[in-house]
């Protein structure tokens, strides 16, 4: 993270390297194979991270693209990885 490159999703914590928002903190719309959600569309605030967060754990954290799901797959782990500013 030392670029300012994004590559955390700020929604679920998932991160396979591609960049959701680029060293100026502008979105690239990569839509997450975990939560579905798309870098730069209603995740711009915490308030709003938190909401989409809210909605898919009570959703069940259901993936988005499941075939991309690894098979050690943990969602706590996973929800650890979301950066502190984005809790
Ligand atoms: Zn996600």
């Amino acid at each position: 993270m030392e670029s300012g490159l994004e590559t955390v999703c700020r929604i679920c914590g998932l991160d396979v390297g591609e960049v959701r928002f680029d060293e100026h903190g502008l979105a690239l719309f990569v839509i997450c194979g975990c939560c579905g959600t798309e870098s730069g569309v209603g995740d711009d605030t915490v308030a709003q991270a938190r909401l989409l967060r809210d909605r898919w754990l009570d959703a069940q954290a259901v993936w988005f693209d499941p075939g991309t799901r690894p098979a050690e797959w943990e969602l706590q782990g996973q929800l650890h990885k979301i950066p502190s500013r984005w809790r």
